[in-house]
């Protein structure tokens, strides 16, 4: 089995533009469950248990399908799907039928939000969920519940490399270019991305630039994707977790002591270097040396390496992902790459730009369309009168009837259950019981809560705990749109009836409204859900207005903003102006700062977390597919040999990682690569093998972003 560029058996026809499209003529045309590539496949068959999966031909993923993407039938099959719901009884989940489940949540939201008010009751929601679910649940809770305490998963994500696109471009569109245009490049520089585990298909688009030798890695580890650029003749920036901003700072500053500035374009295009500059005049190339640990040779390669690129016209780009976002400190250090990327006259140009690789399948449109503390559809803020006063207009409330800003995701899990907190919460295409930070905490205030009800096709973690599963449809039962890495509106499309037992969620939704007394029409068919979507997103940064199921069906390629004003969508975003006010891209004065907890004598190491090959997220899914799990093994802790040998550990022993605030236990992978400072966990396993019952959740200021990528620990034997 090919884990990247399998050939496609899909049969494309050619859209407007000439290039792939995403319909084919036989089978279901439709995408992946899971990243955010939304990598195009095929599925034939008319049950679950005969379904296959074959790649077809798409701009992202060019014929190409990693081994999650190859398995995904298996999530469909899985003998441990749900089919019922289940309420608990004492103290067991037990079988009930949609009505009895139903009406011990909708009697519970009354009764909550009667004795202690609106905010009684809680949303968590998911980047997985679909344009048309991501929607209706945040108009659920403000119409519905009339609650401002909704957030989601997406705040583990992107928040941070969202913040920091809307301060400096005045807009958060994750890659704002197609994703094809990276592969004409001679020089990309990877920040905290790993595609050839997380998304290996992203690396057909890489190939010039490796092959160049121009293929660059920032990352504390020598991960595939670092490897690949050394063999290649490029670079890896092997830098300490958390000094990611001192590294960007360093580059932006030989970028301009060297001469590399692009001193026409900073003028002419952006506001603000003088604002930075005295910042990153500070950072001397032998200091950030000294904190990053990267020599001052290699970042003095990387700048004239994108330099070179950029002048010779063979393409330029830099790429941020979770490695250098997810910290307390994320979208200052975000901000500062963006830096680095303005004073080399990167962004809003042909063949060179800034962006950010998305993570979860829909974690671009999710994070557009309502289900965030702050947010209206169409990427609004649900703080200005004006986008409050037109969705409320959409969904026929008056506008003083939607509540405001509610808590950040972390700070809804921390207050559940306590006096002023909300203490029933609903669950939707989330896990947080392994993904949350601070797991140990979380999993403390779920069982707090008076009623948790989740709703999901597995009995993920969090299921398990809950009061009430509600067994809901998965990807290829379902119709919908997504919207992937580079902007661009894609469709879901249903292969299989949905199974006994089971429904959508846009049915739970309305069948809750209508059982607590709410008016308001809650669709449940997804095309009618996303017709209210367009007009809700109409005139707002992310503005669907233009996307229509049936251009999309006929296999027209749109990125948003896709308006009447631009019909055609806008795959290129800021080649004449930023989305800022004066149309300049913005400096901003950012510094380093660090992690948020130091190591010391008690916790000597710094430990870092990411995911494998075979597994997406917290791992429910994929642990159901018997060649994904059996392929990645156990949970594991990465060390170099000395880092382990000093505490009497070798390779293969079981050792509890231990950090302040609990200990996950995982099997010694000792590598001579590794930093002898810093150890890795991935985090896809729950119980004692919960990488996040380690990490805390110091936020960030801005995006409220925990800080995954740095904790303090310790290594223990285990008797
Ligand atoms: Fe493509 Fe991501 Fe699915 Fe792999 S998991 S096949 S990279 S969409």
């Amino acid at each position: 089995m090919t884990t990247a560029t399998s050939p496609s058996s899909g049969t494309a026809i050619r859209g407007r533009s000439g290039e792939a499209t995403d319909h084919a003529p036989a089978g279901v045309a439709t995408h992946c469950a899971y990243c955010g590539l939304q990598c195009a496949m095929t599925l034939t068959g008319t049950s679950a248990a005969a379904l296959t999966v074959s790649p077809r031909r798409f701009p992202t993923n060019r014929g190409g399908l990693c081994q999650k993407g190859w398995t995904s039938a298996e999530l469909l099959r899985a003998p441990s799907r749900l089919t019922s719901p289940l309420v608990r009884r004492g103290g067991a989940l037990e079988p009930a039928s949609w009505d009895e489940a139903l009406d011990v949540v909708a009697d519970a939201i009354v009764r909550t939000q009667t004795a202690y008010g609106k905010d009684a009751v809680a949303v968590f929601g998911g980047g997985g969920l679909t344009n048309e679910k991501a929607y209706q649940l945040g108009k659920f809770a403000r119409v519905a519940l009339r609650t401002s305490q909704i957030d989601y998963n997406g705040r583990w994500c992107m928040s941070s490399a969202a913040a920091a696109g809307i301060r400096c471009f005045g807009l958060d569109r994750g890659l704002p270019f197609p994703v094809t245009d990276i592969g004409s490049a001679h020089a990309v520089l990877l920040l905290g991305a790993n595609p050839a585990e997380t998304m290996p298909p992203f690396l057909t688009h890489l190939v010039r630039a490796a092959d160049a030798g121009g293929l660059m890695v920032a990352d504390p580890r020598l991960t595939p994707t670092a490897a690949k650029a050394i063999d290649g003749g490029g670079l890896h920036l092997q830098l300490r977790p958390g000094t990611d901003a001192a590294l960007a700072l360093g580059m932006l500053h030989l970028a301009v002591t060297e001469g590399y500035a692009d001193r026409r374009y900073v003028d002419e295009r952006t506001s603000g270097f003088e604002d930075l500059w005295p910042i990153a005049a500070q950072w001397l190339p032998e200091r950030v040396e000294r904190v990053t640990g990267v020599a001052v040779t290699t970042m003095r390669s990387a700048v004239a390496a994108l330099a070179r690129a950029r002048d010779t016209e063979r393409g330029a780009y830099i790429l941020s992902a979770r490695g250098s976002e997810q910290h307390a400190s994320g979208t200052d250090t975000v901000t500062a790459f963006i830096a680095l990327a303005l004073v080399l006259g990167l962004p809003g140009n042909p063949g060179t730009g800034f962006g950010t690789i998305t993570g979860q399948g829909n974690g671009q449109g999710g994070r557009e369309h309502g289900q965030k503390a702050d947010q209206l559809p169409g990427y609004r803020k649900i703080d200005d009168p004006a986008a409050r006063a037109h969705v409320a207009a959409v969904w026929g409330v008056d506008p003083a009837d939607l509540p405001g800003p509610g808590r950040s995701a972390f700070e809804l899990l921390a207050a559940l259950g306590t006096d002023g907190g909300p203490r029933v919460l609903l669950v939707h295409g989330s896990n947080p019981v392994v993904s949350a930070p601070d797991a140990r905490l979380v999993s403390e205030r779920l069982a707090a809560l008076d009623l948790l009800v989740v709703s999901d096709f597995v009995l993920s973690e969090t299921a398990a705990i809950a009061d009430v599963v509600l067994p809901v449809l998965q990807w290829a039962e379902e119709e919908g749109t997504l919207t992937n890495l580079e902007g661009r509106v894609l469709r879901r499309r249903r292969a299989l009836a949905a199974p006994e037992g089971c429904r959508s969620e846009l049915e739970v939704w309305s069948e809750l409204a209508s059982r607590i007394g709410c008016s308001t029409d809650f669709p449940t068919d997804p095309r009618v859900v996303f017709d209210e979507l367009r007009r809700a997103s109409a005139g707002g940064p992310a503005d669907y207005s233009a996307v229509t199921w049936e251009r999309l069906d006929a296999g027209e390629s749109l990125h948003w903003p896709c308006s009447t004003e631009r019909p055609q969508g806008t795959p290129r975003l800021f080649l004449d102006r930023f989305a800022t006010p004066d149309g300049l891209a913005r400096f901003v004065a950012v510094d380093h700062v660090g992690p948020a907890e130091a190591d010391d004598t008690a916790y000597p190491l710094v430990a870092t977390t990411g995911r494998l090959l075979q597994h997406y997220q917290s791992g429910a899914q994929t642990r159901l597919v018997d060649e994904l799990s059996t392929a990645a093994g156990e949970m594991f802790v990465q060390v170099h040999p000395d880092t382990a040998g000093a505490v009497g550990l070798a390779d293969g022993d079981l050792a509890d990682v231990v950090s302040r605030r609990g200990r996950t236990r995982a099997a010694v992978r000792v590598d001579e690569d590794m930093r002898p400072d810093v150890v890795f966990l991935p985090f896809h396993w729950g119980g004692d093998a919960r990488a996040n019952s380690l990490t805390h959740a110091a936020l960030d200021p801005t995006s409220r972003m925990p800080e995954f990528k740095a904790c303090a620990v310790r290594l223990e034997t285990v008797a």
